[in-house]
């Protein structure tokens, strides 16, 4: 018997003993393709030398000191790196554990700033309906999610969740892509007045949506707009990268392709590629600022904050990214890969769309393609795939998302950025066959 909690299925899952590249192994020696790099972690895949040899010579040195009493060589450089090539206006890092830490403590940042700024009447947020941003109770508030909020209810914040940008089923017949774009920024400064404007602190958003609806990139213009709005009413834009930053979109940070530039900025998974549990909270000097001239001190912390050996897990895989050239890698192969989507999904009866950015794509799956019309949930689509696909050895990310009702089927792909083509090919073909599979099941 597992004594591990909770577990998830009645069957006892396969026991991960190896991982190689784009592979992970399990006890009886069978290979999965990682197509989803768990959830959007393993940017560089499994066994990779010079992160393994980063975190050994940092424990054979220090493995742990508290940021209470001291700083350390890791944690500087590592926060140096990600400010050297952060967008600008980004210049302070605050070096946390994971996804749910980093935005949580966004959360208490953006209020802190504005009770500093002697404007303590700000204190809602805003964020939308088909989102994620972690899962504990601040990070659970501001996402959107209601099959994660369900049990929760009593416990959340009162956050305004607005519609998201979703093209594939929010756009309106014969509207262009850019004035839907505009349209969708606009539900939040509708939101902003009809809450009041001078209560609300900030607004918060996955630049390319992940973990609920299948990487769904905004609209052309949708951020700009945002930022427009933001500025317009003095709040802050808090941008969440935990899936889609690193590199995975192919650039370091996604929201560099929007053209935006965010007060606070949001990142882990890829940040120490399962090496270590790392995580980053990035923000503005103005917002520094107005704390280090106000109390001095940022009221949050945890342990294990600028942990040394996570933070040499997150400068080696960083400083990889950059020197091997793996963020137009990760460009490259995603072009790649969607065009061996579109072969194969491009005409599927029950593929709606394919999207995404870089190396994180999405598939929705519907049961009529002239409708868009999901599939009933009872069947457990997503689910069924995920289920054929790890039988064949691969590793996808399926899920089913809900707005307002509308429920829908989707698949995250997010390899390794070392993806090979012929993994390209393997990948498509495998995934192919599970749909087949579920479909008919
Ligand atoms: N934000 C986003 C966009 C995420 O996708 C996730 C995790 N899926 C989180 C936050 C939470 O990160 P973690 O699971 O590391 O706490």
């Amino acid at each position: 018997m597992s004594h591990i909690f909770p577990r998830h299925t009645a069957k006892q899952p396969p026991v991960a003993v190896g991982g190689e590249g784009c592979y992970l192994i399990d006890a009886s020696g069978k290979r999965y393709l990682d197509a989803s790099g768990g959830a959007a972690v393993s940017c560089l895949g499994h066994g990779d030398r010079t992160v393994i040899d980063a975190v050994k010579g940092q424990l054979d040195r220090l493995a742990f000191a508290h940021t209470g009493f001291f700083t350390s060589e890791p944690a500087e450089a590592l926060a140096d790196l990600l400010v050297e090539n952060a967008p600008e206006g980004i210049d302070r890092v605050y070096l946390v554990s994971g996804g749910s830490e980093a935005t949580e403590a966004a959360i208490k940042l953006a209020r802190q700033y504005f009770v500093e700024k002697g404007e303590p009447q700000r204190g809602r947020l805003i964020a939308r309906k088909q989102s994620y941003h972690g899962n504990t109770i601040g990070a659970l508030s501001a996402g959107g999610n209601e099959w994660r909020r369900k049990q929760f209810g009593p416990l959340l914040l009162d956050v305004s969740h607005i519609d998201p940008c979703y093209e594939y089923r929010l756009r309106a017949e014969g509207e262009e892509a850019e004035a839907y774009g505009r349209r969708a920024a606009d539900a939040l400064e509708e939101e902003l007045l009809r809450v009041g404007p001078e209560t609300v602190m900030a607004f918060m958003a996955e630049p390319v949506v992940g973990a609920t609806a299948g990487a769904v990139p905004p609209a052309p213009g949708y951020f700009r707009r945002i930022r427009e709005i933001c500025d317009r009413y003095g709040i802050l834009l808090i941008l969440d990268e935990v899936m889609c930053g690193m590199g995975r979109t192919g650039t370091l940070f996604a929201c560099e392709q929007d053209g935006v530039r965010p007060d606070i900025l949001c990142v882990a998974k890829g940040l120490g590629a399962g090496y270590q549990p790392i995580g980053a909270m990035l923000c503005s000097g103005a917002i520094y600022d107005a704390i280090a001239n106000g109390s001095g001190f940022f009221q949050h912390g945890h342990t294990y904050i600028g942990h040394p050996t996570a933070a040499a897990a997150g400068h080696a895989v960083v400083s990889s990214i950059l020197e091997r050239g793996l963020v137009e890698r990760c460009a490259r192969q995603g072009e790649a890969l969607r065009a061996a989507l579109d072969a194969r999904f491009g005409q599927h009866a029950n593929v709606g769309d394919i999207r995404g950015r870089g190396l994180f794509l999405g598939l929705e799956l519907v049961s009529d393609r002239a409708t868009k019309a999901p599939f009933d949930p009872s069947r457990g689509i997503a689910g069924r795939i995920k289920a054929a696909a790890f039988e064949a050895g691969l590793i996808c990310y399926p899920m089913s998302g809900t707005i307002d009702g509308r429920l829908g089927d989707h698949v995250l792909l997010a390899p390794p950025f070392i993806i090979e083509d012929a993994q390209i090919e393997e990948l498509a073909e495998k995934l192919d066959g599970a749909i087949a599979t579920a479909l008919a099941a």
